[in-house]
């Protein structure tokens, strides 16, 4: 069954459609890496799915959730669905331990010491156990980006959306935040990922959408179409990113 799916998803910013009728199925597990020129609709789709934009018309289902009926819980959409940014967005006066722990307590009632557990277990997870009582500005982006996905995955969602994680970080620290990524493929974490890592998006994703003008312009198993494309626009795509 498929854990997120749109249906014929239209969205404008006034006069402007930026996603023209978009449908996808993505099927718990699965990992699925979109891909596009700037300005192709990818973020958009991301937010979307999240609630974090409304859509014209169509359809979006997440876990259960119709995310575009009117009136939907989006408290509870979103307790479901991590979402990650180009920018850690951490508060800069909190260190990574309450970092984590802010939403586990305002959103999820935890007392004090449960949260601090969690929090713990998290910082772990993403190797930075040694750095919990660091503040943001005392870490580098991609330690940053890792206390984001802990702060994230603390709230146990049931599927991780990443737009770009990795775009704002000096080359050197790439690699330790796909490791993060990797491992989470690993244990069967349900991601959409939009991603320009062309290598990882093969070996990682089990999928890859290419959006091209606000549609899902081609899409297939990673290896195949990122091997073979079968549009030009998809070819000149990767001939430029690649
Ligand atoms: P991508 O992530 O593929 O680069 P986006 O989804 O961010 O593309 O943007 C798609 C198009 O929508 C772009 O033309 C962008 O300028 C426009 N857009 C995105 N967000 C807004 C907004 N809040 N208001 C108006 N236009 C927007
Ligand atoms: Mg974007």
């Amino acid at each position: 069954m498929s854990l997120v799916s749109l249906e014929n998803v239209v969205k404008r910013f006034g006069s402007l459609e930026v996603l023209k009728g978009v449908s996808l199925e993505v099927d718990k597990g699965e990992i699925v890496a979109v891909i596009g020129r700037s300005g192709s609709g990818k973020s958009t789709m991301l937010r979307c799915i999240n609630a974090l934009e409304p859509v014209q018309a169509g359809r979006i289902m997440v876990d259960g959730i119709e995310v575009t009926a009117p009136g939907a819980d989006h408290n509870k959409l979103r307790a479901r669905v991590g979402m990650v940014f180009q920018s850690y967005n951490l508060f800069p006066h909190l260190n990574v331990e309450r970092n984590v722990k802010l939403a586990l307590k305002l959103v999820r009632r935890m007392s004090d010491a449960e949260a601090s557990e969690v929090a713990r277990r998290m910082v772990a997870k993403v190797g930075l156990e040694d750095k919990l009582l660091a503040y943001p500005d005392e870490l580098s982006g991609g330690q940053q980006q890792r206390v984001a996905i802990a702060r994230s995955l603390a709230m146990q969602p049931t599927i991780m959306l990443f737009d770009e994680i990795t775009s704002a970080l000096d080359p050197e620290l790439v690699g330790e935040v796909l490791k993060v990524l990797e491992e989470l493929a690993e244990e069967g974490m349900t991601m959409m990922l939009v991603t320009h890592e062309m290598h990882f998006a093969r070996t990682v994703a089990d999928r890859v959408v290419f959006m091209h003008e606000g549609r899902i312009h081609e899409e297939g198993p990673a290896e195949q179409i990122l091997r073979e494309p079968g549009t030009a626009e998809l070819r000149n795509f990767l001939s430029a990113v690649l």
